[in-house]
């Protein structure tokens, strides 16, 4: 694990980062939030996380992110970026201020109920497939209206938004075809729907200055934050 120190100096080429990549594409940086994604990496990240002003961080499995929350001020929030599995989603339900992997009714539906019990309304954001990579979870574009419709349907669901995880070993330029099919998407929805859908949550180390200028409102960070990950953890959480 990295010290503080380092952490706060990524956190400031960070934000360099996203700057410049605004600026280039006329974009007001503030409009791009970051998440630190601190999967695989001790509960200390999320410290640091919190230390520097971050509100929420992203963790992929429920049960790594609830083994580490006790660790943690309770002030800090936490997001669930990784596949759920519907047997999972009461914990989630429970843990979690925002599940940004939404891709299905059945999941859906389990979110809702658990949400009621909890009395509680469950921040979502639908996973759109939007880079047709059979590797990778999420809805297909093409499906993903019909989704929205049943999301909306649900009195314990709020449906902020969409995400996206550009395809495995594309390159960027298939990430920037990824991001604008998502962007289209959002854009097609709000429109059919008459509704708002202001999270576009996608970009990650390696290619978020392509998400920012196809329109992200939230990158997901974790290895240029934190350093590089331990592989077979990793591979775990895939
Ligand atoms: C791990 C992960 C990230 C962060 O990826 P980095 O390349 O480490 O920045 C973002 N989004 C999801 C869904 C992830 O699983």
């Amino acid at each position: 694990m990295i010290s503080f120190e380092k952490f706060c100096a990524n956190c400031e080429l960070l934000r360099e980062r996203v700057r410049s990549a605004a600026e280039k594409c006329g974009r007001n940086y503030k409009d791009i939030s970051i998440l630190p994604v601190t999967k695989t990496h001790p509960a200390e990240a999320a410290q640091f996380a919190e230390r520097c002003g971050f509100k929420a961080v992203g963790e992929n499995r429920v049960q790594e992110a609830l083994e580490k929350m006790p660790l943690l001020s309770g002030n800090l929030e936490w997001e669930l970026i990784g596949h759920l599995q519907s047997n999972k989603a009461k914990a989630a339900v429970g843990a979690f201020s925002r599940i940004q992997s939404v891709d299905s009714e059945k999941l859906l539906l389990k979110i809702d109920s658990a949400a009621r019990e909890l009395s509680k309304k469950m921040r979502v954001l639908i996973e759109v497939n939007a880079g047709a990579d059979p590797a990778k979870f999420g809805i297909d574009i093409e499906s993903a209206p019909r989704l929205l419709e049943f999301a909306l349907r649900l009195e314990n669901v709020s449906v902020e938004g969409l995400m996206t995880v550009a395809p495995l070993g594309g390159g960027l330029d298939a990430a920037s075809r990824c991001f604008a099919n998502l962007r289209n998407l959002r854009d097609k929805l709000e429109a059919d729907f008459s509704l708002r859908l202001p999270e576009l949550s996608m970009g990650m180390s390696h290619d978020l200055e392509r998400a920012v200028a196809e329109g992200a409102s939230v990158i997901r960070v974790g290895t240029f934050l934190f350093g590089e990950r331990d592989y077979a953890a990793d591979k775990q959480s895939i």
